[in-house]
């Protein structure tokens, strides 16, 4: 269409000059010089080519033009030969610069599209090839999918190894993943450690099966810079659910199944809107939770535990709960995971602390407050523990700070400080969710630990399970070994608490007793609580 408008221009343009110069007399006069009009728009819309060919035609429009036309007197050979000269000289000159800006300009679209580090194309490029195929894609069959790759461990390899080898990775990863599925139209890089892979004429149960492919090749080692190296993939896919999904939204709900597979621990999840609601409401929740300090919104509830030995409290949890606007209460999991992430931990932590020393007061036995993994490098409020505990007058051996094995993992060093600080101020330490942090064994022999909390995943199994009640009755004697206090989670059934009596842990905790209870609901239950009663139920089982 353009090249259309632009040929009929030039014609015009070329009968327009030569019928000027013939209605003005001639060429002994100045005007064939409006024939370098059309020239200089042929080079600016053809380049060199067009421009000599439009140069060409002039010259030869005026070559056939006479000096009179009033007399028909003929234009001397040398008159037209020059004239000739002149446009395929400004002609050719302007068509050259043309034809350069035009591969300048062609270069730098490119590289505005081009990740400089890998080649690979680049997030603009990303943005513009989605719009353009859904657009084109409209009153088609649905069939774009979007799978966004995330090199989890790229910080720690560019740390020891440099951003050559990094970047390297990085680009033999997506050359890998793109060659698994000709569906794949092309690889982006995103950041420093995403990449994103474009599929075309997909299905969205395809699309999963494309992230399986890609999830097994990711597992072979890549060789870069004849260095043997192996990447941690997480993956997030989105596909076109409707004609109205735009580039950005599909963008985004990747983004959104990546970091719930993030979150889960996962490989690979799939994008669904609950997935953003949750995230939705966690962000909502997160922005609240200062005011709602202030507000006293909070709540900590505890949890009872019991000596398995002779059935007495002999402590409890303490678990922090949240009362939104209509008074109903909040558990921690829609909200804790993404306090942990943030500096909202620390006076959350403050306030579970201080309310756990004043319940200190008011009790008997041991209580225990949960910490996160920032809690450990802030030395700040590990001081403000212990000025805590002090300030209401309490035996540091009365508090439990409960730390889950996968936090102390994520900074070992800075996590064993931490506990040491606070062992050597008396205060208790155990590990919680014990046997869910795939961690060895080995970290047990130097940490100044108190007690192991067995993880309800296992106690959950006990009583059906031959292989579970073998498991438990190991981490027992490894933790009685060790010269640890034991204490079973989650304790819903007799059928447990019986196994666990048998194979001699020491303190167990779970619904079977008690959920968490606010303070006073706490003080009434352990007021009514038979001991005898929980001893009986052992005795039945002989
Ligand atoms: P956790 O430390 O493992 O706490 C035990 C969780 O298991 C509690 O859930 C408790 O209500 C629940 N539970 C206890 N007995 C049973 C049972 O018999 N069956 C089942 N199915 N569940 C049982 P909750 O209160 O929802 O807390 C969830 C997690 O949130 C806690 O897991 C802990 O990691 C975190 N959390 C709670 N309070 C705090 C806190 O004050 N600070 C920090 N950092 N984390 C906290
Ligand atoms: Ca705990
Ligand atoms: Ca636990």
């Amino acid at each position: 269409m353009r090249h259309a408008l632009l040929l009929s221009l030039l014609v015009l343009l070329l009968g327009l000059g030569t019928l000027v110069v013939h209605a003005t007399g001639g060429t002994r006069y100045a005007y064939p010089y409006l024939m370098l009009i059309p020239v200089l728009l042929a080079a600016a819309g053809y380049g060199l080519s067009g421009a000599l060919v439009a140069a060409l035609i002039a010259g030869g429009l005026m070559a056939a033009m006479p000096l009179d036309v009033s007399t028909q007197q003929a234009q001397p050979v040398y008159n037209w030969l020059i004239r000739l000269g002149l446009y395929l000289v400004i002609g050719g000159v302007a068509g050259s610069l043309f034809s350069l800006l035009r591969r300048a300009h062609a270069t730098s679209e490119r590289l505005a599209r081009t990740d400089p580090r890998t080649g690979l194309c680049n997030q603009i490029a990303l943005d513009e090839a989605l719009g353009q195929r859904l657009a084109a894609g409209r009153g088609a069959p649905l069939g774009i999918g979007l799978i966004l790759v995330r090199l989890s461990d790229i910080g720690e390899l560019l740390a020891t190894l440099g951003p050559e080898t990094a970047d390297g990775l990085v680009r033999a990863m997506g050359e890998r993943l793109r060659r698994q599925d000709r569906r794949i139209v092309e690889v982006y890089r995103f950041s420093n450690a995403e990449l994103y892979l474009l599929l075309e004429g997909v299905e969205s149960a395809e699309t999963e099966r494309v992230v399986h492919r890609l999830a097994e090749a990711g597992e072979e080692n890549l060789v870069v810079q004849e260095i043997p190296l192996r990447a941690q993939l997480v993956m997030g896919s989105s596909w076109q659910a409707s004609e109205a999904t735009t580039a950005g939204e599909l963008i985004r709900q990747s983004r959104v199944a990546m970091l719930t597979a993030m979150e889960k621990h996962r490989l690979h999840c799939h994008y669904s809107p609950e997935q953003e609601n949750d995230k939705r409401e966690a962000l909502r929740l997160v922005s609240r939770v200062r005011q709602d300090l202030e507000r006293g919104r909070f709540e900590l509830h505890f949890q009872p535990k019991l000596r398995l030995a002779d059935g007495r409290v002999s402590g409890c949890e303490g678990l922090i709960r949240w009362r939104d606007e209509r008074a109903q209460l909040i558990a921690p999991g829609r909200f804790m995971p993404r306090v942990e992430s943030t500096t909202l931990i620390a006076p959350l932590t403050r306030f579970v602390a201080d309310q756990a020393c004043r319940f200190i007061q008011g009790t008997e036995g041991v209580v225990s407050i949960n910490l996160s993994v920032r809690n450990l490098s802030d030395e700040a409020l590990l001081d403000e523990l212990l000025g805590l505990i002090r300030h209401h007058g309490i035996v540091p051996q009365r508090l439990e700070v409960e730390i889950t094995e996968s936090a102390l993992m994520a900074d070992l060093k800075s996590g064993c400080q931490a506990l040491e600080y606070l062992r050597g101020h008396g205060i208790r330490v155990s590990i919680d969710d014990f046997g869910t942090g795939f961690s060895s064994f080995e970290y047990l022999q130097y940490l100044p630990i108190t007690g192991l909390k067995i993880d309800r995943a296992f106690v959950r199994e006990l009583g059906g399970d031959a292989r579970s009640l073998c498991l438990v009755a190991c981490m027992i004697d490894m933790g009685h070994a060790l010269g640890l206090e034991v204490t079973a989670e989650g304790v819903e059934t007799l059928e447990q608490h019986r196994a666990l009596r048998r194979l001699g842990c020491d303190q167990a905790q779970g619904f079977l007793y008690a959920k968490a209870l606010a303070a006073p609901e706490y003080l009434t239950w352990q007021r009514a609580h038979r001991p005898a009663a929980w001893l009986d139920s052992v005795d039945q089982t002989h």
